[in-house]
């Protein structure tokens, strides 16, 4: 489990980064392993991660290990969100990105994200083609690790979400597992195209 969730870090990484969700080194994912969280370092390339350049934590974020291969490695930003979704979300994976249609879809209202009536819906844990989805937004930041609290905040007033835009940022979004965690970042991000897409045409 240990090599799988390492080799699973990576090739999430290299998929998201392809999709255009971490260019530049942003964005990140994050995998629990029972009482192990593993997850990158900031400030590297996401596409070229490898199994060994990854930190490990507790449930409560102490470093239990790490990476060997690079000196002076920092734990990701993102680490203390990771954590409260894992904690209070229960999310057994945790993606976060800056796609830019999660960028335009925070443009568009002031509290959230909301839809109704699109296939991909189905998508998202829950839900059914006729059922409101709501995405909450948080104001950005200057710092990741300030949006802790906020995070934190919304989670508890939103229960049942699966997933936090930031505005002007991007989007945290999380699943039971990676495989969970995965189709709900794709159908959100095509929502969020189609949507800001009829927005476009006027509609
Ligand atoms: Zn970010």
């Amino acid at each position: 489990m240990e090599t799988a969730s390492r080799e699973r870090i990576c090739e999430l990484s290299r998929h998201f980064h392809q999709l255009g969700w971490m260019r530049g080194t942003g964005g990140g994912v994050c995998l629990r392993d029972g009482d192990r969280v593993y997850l990158a370092p900031s400030g590297r390339l996401k596409d070229e991660l490898i199994p060994d350049d990854l930190f490990v934590l507790s449930l409560a974020g102490e470093v239990l290990e790490s990476p060997p291969s690079a000196t002076g490695a920092k734990v990701s930003a993102c680490a203390p969100l990771f954590l409260a979704a894992i904690e209070q979300a229960h999310a057994g994976c945790v993606i976060h990105g800056h796609p830019v249609s999660s960028v335009l879809a925070t443009e568009l209202s002031t509290d959230a994200f909301r839809v109704r009536e699109f296939e991909m819906i189905k998508g998202i844990r829950g839900h059914g083609f006729f059922d409101e989805l709501m995405v909450p937004i948080l104001d950005n930041t200057s710092h990741e690790h300030e949006l802790e609290a906020p995070f934190r905040a919304c989670l508890r007033q939103h229960p049942n979400t699966q997933a936090v835009l930031v505005r002007r940022h991007g989007i945290y979004v999380w699943g039971e597992d990676s495989t969970e965690a995965k189709r709900q970042a794709e159908c959100l991000e095509w929502l969020f195209e189609a949507v800001v897409g009829v927005r476009r045409l006027g509609l």
